[in-house]
């Protein structure tokens, strides 16, 4: 006879994701693990004197998602930026009127923070400028952060604070954009990001604390039970930040974190580099490096890159290489290529993140060496308008084939790249079924997955991304108790209802840590 469960989850339609029982009506809890998924019948011989009964009301219950790749600390930040999203502004007058509205309420000389701009929808269809913003806010700082996260705008004074002038050279890869006649810089800035932030007054704790609040009730009203942390800078300062947020319980899903290449040696002096172990609430991921071609150029250069990778996939880490354009993908390729055919064959799990054009010659490389594509379907949503207005063909035809990519045998992890694009996996799995804009446009429908596929790319491909497929992204005995309880079964509703799905419960680590 089994032990009691500690808590059992009945009357529920349970999509386990496991293929040997891929349905369910129970879920039996022991500690932090599952220990038993099975028929109703079966429910009274579990329950004990101290277990916890949560009747589903014949609500779905999913595994928890795991969302790949994401930025939970600028999420943080973010939350307590003045929102210039396209759902909050239409143009730069509205814009300029919340930024002022934000300058009333902020003591004098503090900065101000204002996020998520796209100029695509603005009605003005042009970048904001140091001008623009002097008009909102001329006596605070401001920084207008582009929602791709590659750009922002500067006011005067937070030019002349940062000691940007006529006379700055630009950093490695980044770009001030100037008055073409006097030189002046015009307050935008490409790429420089790493730069400014380094220069900037950090947030404070407590600042940081109220948008960490905030931010773990955004992933935990979404189902969200893992999060892989893609931010690449400041890898050290960044663990230490997050490690404390895990030990005051401030942040509760599961969290591996990537580092840059920079970074690699502090890690290893510290030990730090072994803490990889599948399911734990704080550990290591991959190794990110970024590229790009925003100056024109390939950064870092191909054969600069090939070094890191190799130097990288030696160590026995993860590469994690963030591309977007077709050659940013292919150099990646050429990268891993080159790294692997110089060693032994393992189960290395090299990442694409984003790999946002991916035309079939590509896939079929990407294939030969095993790549995991970690990709964001809700970009299809958020940005699919600007997607059909603005990305020329060919290009246009390879962009997130996700069908073609799983069609091949790849995996693919999913993700949201919060804060980009809001975290919810919903958003992610109507775009991924359907391929349908926000505005209702499709972008290549025959790429579109069923629903099932899509959400085992949020949940168990997620997880194999973190070699962590063992424990997490399905629900069966032994793996770990950390899964959503929702308002209706994603596989079962019709498309368009994907998107509106909510969740009721979630649950990490056995814990119920969210209700609605
Ligand atoms: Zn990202």
């Amino acid at each position: 006879m089994n032990p009691p469960a500690d808590l059992l989850l009945r009357n529920a339609s349970v999509i386990t994701l496991d293929q040997a029982k891929p349905t369910a009506a129970i879920v039996a809890i022991r500690g932090n693990r599952i220990m038993h998924v099975g028929r109703e019948e079966e429910a009274e011989s579990l329950v004990g004197a101290k277990t916890k009964i949560v009747d589903c009301a014949g609500k779905a219950v999913i595994p928890g998602f795991n969302d790949a790749h994401c930025h939970p600390l600028a999420l943080a930040a973010s939350l307590l930026s003045v929102d210039c999203g396209p759902t909050s502004v239409r143009s730069i007058r509205e814009l300029q009127a919340r930024i002022r509205q934000r300058a009333e309420q902020t003591p004098q000389g503090e900065w101000i923070r204002a996020k998520g701009y796209n100029e695509f929808y603005l009605a003005e269809r042009r970048h904001p400028n140091r001008w623009d913003l002097d008009q909102a806010s001329p006596d605070h700082p401001v920084k207008l952060s582009h929602r791709s996260g590659h750009a922002c705008v500067l006011n005067t004074l937070a030019l002349k604070l940062l000691g940007i002038c006529k006379e700055t050279a630009e950093p490695q890869g980044g770009i001030i954009e100037r008055d073409l006649e006097s030189g002046e810089p015009n307050g935008l800035l490409f790429e420089m990001n790493t730069y400014m932030e380094r220069l900037m007054p950090p947030l404070s704790d407590e600042e940081l604390e109220r948008g960490m609040a905030l931010a773990n009730e955004e992933f935990l009203s979404h189902g969200i039970t893992s999060l892989q942390d893609a931010t690449w800078s400041d890898s050290a300062k960044r663990w230490q930040t997050l490690r404390r947020f895990k030990q005051r319980g401030e942040l509760s899903p599961r969290l591996s974190v990537m580092i840059g290449t920079e970074d690699l040696e502090e890690f290893e002096g510290k030990g730090l580099l072994t803490k990889r172990e599948p399911g734990a609430t704080l550990r290591l991921g991959g190794v990110k490096i970024v590229l790009h071609t925003t100056t024109g150029q390939l950064t870092p250069p191909q054969e600069e890159l090939n070094d890191l990778a190799y130097k990288v996939h030696q160590a026995g880490l993860q590469l994690a290489l963030h591309v977007i354009e077709e050659s940013e993908v292919e150099a990646a390729i050429s990268a891993l290529e080159h790294a692997l055919l110089q060693t032994t064959k393992r189960d290395c799990r090299h990442r694409l993140e984003h790999c946002s054009v991916c035309p079939p010659h590509l896939v079929k490389r990407l294939k030969n060496i095993q790549a995991v594509v970690v990709t964001q379907p809700s970009f299809i949503y958020y940005s699919g308008e600007r997607y059909v207005a603005t990305v020329p063909s060919p290009e246009f035809n390879w962009l997130y084939p996700i069908g073609s990519l799983l069609g091949s045998g790849l995996r693919v992890a999913a993700s949201s790249d919060s804060p980009v694009v809001p975290s919810n996996p919903f958003i992610g799995l109507y775009a991924a079924v359907t391929r349908t804009a926000e505005t209702g446009q499709t972008l290549l429908p025959h790429e579109s997955i069923p629903a099932l596929k899509a959400l085992e790319i949020y949940t168990l491909n997620s997880a194999y991304a973190s070699f962590e497929e063992m424990v997490k992204g399905r629900l069966s005995p032994g793996y770990l108790a950390d899964l959503a309880v929702v308002s209706a079964d994603p596989t079962q509703v019709p498309p368009e209802e994907l998107k509106d799905i909510e969740v009721l419960m979630t649950m990490v680590d056995g814990e119920i840590v969210w209700q609605r």
